[in-house]
């Protein structure tokens, strides 16, 4: 099979990989991966938290942003903004600024001399330069209470569907947005939910004022000028990437504790209010995979049974989990505090490999976690691989 050759491969076509390509100027670049599979698992109605505005890629020169695609497209603003907005915007920024984009997955990665061979699905390649944006779906954490390998235990965040647990028994795991909307979706389809919470759930409030206010909207704007990282100053902190990856360990991590408070949003409170058995102050003890079904055995000394489990625990970085990435390679990745240690051009230990999105948060905080990091990190990281392959 020939190989084709390019300057950088960038794995994974969500936001992050999609800016990324767009800033390869000057540059033979390729993007693999389905596009947007984050988002398009998502459930269409879901209400994003973060303003229209803040949902904004660019490309070089300031161009395909919202306001162009609202411009061309002739798309009115709508707040909230929605997965399928969003998937509507992304699917015209691709097709306008991404010079190539192959659907394959990324299978292996091995290093041959120098260069990456990149094996997807469909082809091998050969780039000077990895960057890795696979988002932070590869992360999920796996609660120590579940011992067993089981089709019915699954993240939350893992189902594009839910119509099939119409008649099942349903406990969730979590307090979090990801584990109530679970909770949520699964209950509209009838399954008989539990939703089981360590602590008590924390609803956000919602204080964006209406359009017409306009003087309470700009003292909004101040106080929150990203949404979803925390409350009034933490959330400027956090907005500074540089600034973040300047402070010492324990600042950030605090921060990044502050700033990413887990909770869910106001809209969900009405679809599972009367309709979702919600138990807080609750902890998972153990989990017994029996032939009919689940038994989990809670903190009370209460015993449950399901016939799904799905987990909201969270997300931690994990090397391992880039199984695609050679052992070799990986070897080659000087981690710490379990981030990958990045420069400030988000560039690895291993020369010419690059981490852009969640993985990228150990170093330049939550901001990477969002649609919001995503041009920041175009920029950085082509500059740096720009220079790295003079
Ligand atoms: C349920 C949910 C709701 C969210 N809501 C918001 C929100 O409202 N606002 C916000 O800003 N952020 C939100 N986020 C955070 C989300 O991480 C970012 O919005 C954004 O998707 C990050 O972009 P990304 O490109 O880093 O990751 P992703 O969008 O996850 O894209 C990563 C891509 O990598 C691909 N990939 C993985 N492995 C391979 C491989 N081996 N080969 C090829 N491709 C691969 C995947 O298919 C995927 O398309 C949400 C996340 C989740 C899970």
């Amino acid at each position: 099979m020939a190989t084709n050759v390019v300057d950088v491969a960038i794995v994974g076509a969500g936001p992050y990989g999609l800016a990324a390509a767009a800033h390869c100027v000057g540059l033979r670049s390729i993007v693999f991966g389905p596009a947007m599979s984050t988002w398009r698992r998502m459930q269409p109605d879901m209400q994003l938290r973060a303003i229209w505005d803040h949902m904004t890629l660019h490309a070089p020169a300031g161009r395909g942003t919202l306001a162009e695609w609202m411009a061309e497209t002739g798309t009115p603003k709508k707040e909230p903004m929605t997965p399928p907005d969003f998937l509507s915007y992304v699917d015209w920024f691709r097709e306008h600024y991404v010079p190539c984009h192959d659907g394959a997955e990324v299978v292996s990665v091995t290093k041959v001399g120098d260069a990456f061979r990149v094996a997807t699905t469909t082809g091998v390649w050969s780039a000077r330069a990895l960057v890795v944006a696979v988002g932070i779906t590869p992360f999920p954490v796996r609660p120590s209470f579940v011992t067993v390998e089981d089709d019915r235990i699954s993240p939350a965040t893992d189902r594009d569907r839910f119509d099939d647990l119409s008649s099942a028994a349903v406990i969730v795991v979590g307090g979090g947005q990801a584990a109530v909307e679970a909770a949520a979706y699964a209950a509209r389809a009838g399954a008989k939910v539990t939703l089981l919470s360590r602590s008590d759930l924390h609803w956000f409030v919602n204080r964006r004022p209406k359009e017409h206010q306009r003087i309470r909207r700009w003292l909004y704007r101040l106080a929150y000028p990203e949404q979803g990282v925390g409350p009034p100053v933490i959330n400027r902190l956090v907005s500074h990437p540089d600034l973040y990856a300047s402070l010492p360990g324990q600042s950030r991590d605090r921060l990044t504790a502050r700033s990413l408070r887990s909770g869910a949003s106001p809209w969900l409170e009405r679809m599972v209010k009367d309709k979702v058995d919600i138990r807080e102050g609750v902890a998972v003890s153990t989990v017994e995979a029996r032939p009919d079904q689940l038994v989990l055995h809670l903190s009370d000394g209460s015993v449950i049974g399901a016939d799904r489990l799905l987990l909201g625990t969270g997300y931690r970085f994990a090397l391992d989990r880039l199984a695609f990435l050679d052992p070799a390679i990986r070897s080659r990745i000087a981690i710490r505090d379990s981030w990958p240690v990045l420069d400030r051009a988000f560039r690895s230990s291993e020369r010419r490999l690059a981490f852009v999105g969640y993985p990228a948060e150990g170093t330049f905080g939550p901001f990477c976690r969002f649609v919001r990091g995503a041009s920041f990190s175009a920029v950085r990281v082509t500059a740096g691989l720009r220079t790295a392959l003079r």
